[in-house]
């Protein structure tokens, strides 16, 4: 009687787990221990063609995405890891067939299955079609590159101009200052600020361009020291503020040494930077491991940021606090983004307005 019970609610189970199966749009297919497909649903028969009592793989010519014909290692595959024991997410990889002769791009994840001794019994794997968000990608990609050439060939053909008209300003004030007046040489002096501020944003257009471009191969880096070099180079602005700079034990990564002391460098000044005239500065960096990554922060006790300016503060010349007491081209944060985004990592703030700040990045292990 209770058998029959239990019996009706595993049936009643399987069924509503088939028919969620059935209604999915991504692809699932379930392997036993061997490799074998026990289970699949429409999806997947769709996407990679498999058919009952098939091999998970037979028809399969998976490559990697980077290449499209490097042949995808045959025991990284997530089913495989899955088997082992293994959970993956998103794992993009390139399928060629006499199916799919152009290839389509899937983004598949896995996790192992136990039974209920808890002993490893195959594992699931769900995927789905990336191909027309990765072709979207590697258009941007291609627009994005095209936007920072020309960028680049601007803020180089403008460097020379702006060169003359500041140096020519200069010589003005020196040798015509006593003639032309008061007023004169105010208005000399705007030509000669405004010069530098634009040759300063010209030179930060630069910079920004070449991050790709002109970075260091990458090599492991002991965070420790970079940021040791970095307040050598800040100690008269330390000083001068009477700042507090604590620290926190940060980890080696792989990286572009120098590319990543920038980072350090304008995330301190800028924690420095932006705190009230009347306070001094505190700030602490540290860093903590999560999952495959670490994220290293750099807190202040600033004059904090508005929320909605969080995105903003990351434009190139995007300044959100101007003035005299904040001077600042709107550089330093965007060339620190895209460092960490060469770096294959992110960056990104939390803040609050009179409080302080806390800027993120995260690399790699
Ligand atoms: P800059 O410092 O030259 O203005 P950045 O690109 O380094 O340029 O910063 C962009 C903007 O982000 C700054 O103008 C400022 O408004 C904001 N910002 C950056 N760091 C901080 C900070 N630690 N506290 C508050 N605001 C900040």
């Amino acid at each position: 009687m209770l058998t029959d019970v239990l019996h009706e609610q595993d049936e009643k189970q399987a069924e509503l787990l088939r028919s969620i199966l059935d209604c999915t749009s991504d692809g699932v297919v379930v392997v036993d221990k061997a490799g074998e497909v026990v289970l699949f649903n429409p999806a997947a028969a769709e996407l990679i063609k498999i058919k009952e009592g098939e091999r998970l793989g037979l028809r399969a010519r998976v490559f990697l995405p980077e290449d499209e014909t490097t042949p995808f290692p045959a025991d990284e595959l997530p089913s495989a890891r899955a088997i082992r024991g293994e959970e993956t997410s998103a794992v993009e990889v390139f399928l060629r067939n006499e199916y799919w002769p152009q290839g389509i791009y899937l983004s598949v994840s896995g996790r192992p299955l136990y039974d209920e001794d808890g002993r490893a019994r195959g594992g699931v794997v769900s995927f789905h079609d990336i191909t027309k968000y990765r072709q979207a990608l590697a258009k941007a990609r291609e627009a994005y590159a095209d936007m920072l050439q020309f960028a680049h060939i601007a803020a180089h053909d403008l460097q020379s101009p702006l060169a003359t008209i500041s140096g020519f300003a200069g010589l003005l004030r020196a040798e015509y200052g006593d003639a032309v007046g008061d007023e004169g040489r105010e208005y000399i002096g705007f030509l000669v600020d405004e010069a530098e501020s634009a040759s300063r944003k010209v030179e930060g257009l630069l910079t920004f361009s070449r991050v790709g471009t002109k970075g260091d191969e990458f090599t492991m880096s002991d965070l420790n020291e970079v940021l040791e070099r970095v307040l050598r180079a800040l100690a008269a602005e330390i000083k001068e503020r009477g700042a507090v700079v604590t620290k926190g034990m940060l980890p080696v990564v792989r990286a572009d040494e120098v590319q990543i002391e920038r980072v350090l460098q304008n995330l301190m000044s800028n924690a420095m930077k932006f705190k009230p005239p009347e306070q001094f500065p505190v700030v602490h960096v540290s860093a903590k491991k999560e999952a495959g990554s670490w994220i290293i922060c750099v807190a202040d006790r600033g004059i904090g940021i508005e929320e909605r300016f969080f995105d903003k503060a990351f434009y190139l010349l995007g300044r959100v606090q101007g003035g005299e007491d904040y001077p600042g081209d709107g550089i330093g944060l965007a060339v620190s983004k895209r460092i960490i985004e060469r770096h294959g990592g992110r960056m990104w703030i939390e803040s609050e307005v009179g409080v302080g700040s806390k800027f993120f990045f995260k690399l790699p292990e």
